[in-house]
């Protein structure tokens, strides 16, 4: 997606891996800050890299996760792209409900919950460890949905995120209890590895609207282009990329 836009817009960069363990960050960002103009930062580094950074732009400073780095003449500015680029795919596909049930309380739900609370909208919070959740509506906002609720707010939610990663590589789990969906409206899954998941393939069955974990991606690596480059981003070259294979 990236080096398909580098080329779209002309500019002669390079967009590639950089493997790093845990033990290895302070290093790597050195590296970086000497010979990189930004950097996206993945699972499971997005949370222990802030401390790592010479500055946070507010939205990465309220969510506790920075996952777009700039080089900004060797201050690295830890960014969230993945909040922006969340509620951009949801405008763009017409999910806008103001009021949400967010499933799961890590590094996505945490970008999630905080790119609705902070546009007005009313969120509820699901996670598996409620301490969790508990957290993060302290921290970030929402309120907190317990197990025994958790029924009666996803059949009332207009819109359902799945922000867990239930479903990743195993296209028949889901993070709901069997039979149970919200009873209109969306659901959206972050998960992107399969991009059809069993709660997406149950929610278009029930007549619900869906939005798979590609949206977002692409949605947050348009943020990331725009900010490290200054020019807006080749969207449709950036979205054909992704859906026909690399990311
Ligand atoms: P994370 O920080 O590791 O959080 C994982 C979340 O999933 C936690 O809330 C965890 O609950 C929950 N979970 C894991 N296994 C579970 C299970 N068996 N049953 C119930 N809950 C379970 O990961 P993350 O960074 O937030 O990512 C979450 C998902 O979002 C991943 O699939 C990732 O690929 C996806 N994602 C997509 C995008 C995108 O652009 N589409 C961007 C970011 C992330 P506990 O707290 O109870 O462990």
């Amino acid at each position: 997606m990236m080096n398909a836009a580098l080329a779209a817009v002309g500019l002669s960069g390079r967009y590639h891996l950089l493997p790093t363990p845990a033990e290895a960050l302070a290093a790597r960002l050195a590296e970086v800050r000497a010979e990189f103009a930004g950097v996206n930062v993945t699972v499971p580094h997005k949370r222990r890299i802030v401390p790592l950074l010479d500055e946070l732009d507010p939205v990465a400073a309220a969510i506790g996760a920075a996952n777009t780095i700039v080089n900004r003449e060797g201050r690295l500015v830890g960014h969230n792209t993945d909040a922006d680029g969340f509620y951009w795919a949801l405008e763009r596909e017409g999910l806008c409900s103001g009021e949400a049930l967010v499933l799961g309380a890590g590094g996505a739900a945490r970008a999630v919950v905080h790119a609705l609370v902070t546009r007005g909208w009313l969120v509820g919070v699901y996670n598996r460890t409620l301490a969790r959740a508990q957290s993060l509506v302290e921290e970030v906002g929402g309120w907190l949905v317990v197990p025994q609720k958790l029924e009666k707010a996803v059949r009332r939610t207009p819109l359902l995120v799945n922000a867990t990663s239930v479903g990743l590589d195993d296209p028949q789990a889901s993070p709901l209890p069997p039979g149970v969906l919200p009873d209109s409206g969306g659901v959206v899954d972050l998960v992107y590895r399969p991009l059809e998941t069993r709660l997406l393939r149950e929610a278009r069955a029930a007549g619900l609207a869906t939005q798979d974990g590609l949206a977002m991606l692409l949605g947050q690596g348009v943020r990331a282009f725009e900010l490290w480059t200054g020019r807006p981003a080749p969207v449709a070259v950036m979205e054909r990329a992704l859906r026909e294979g690399g990311s």
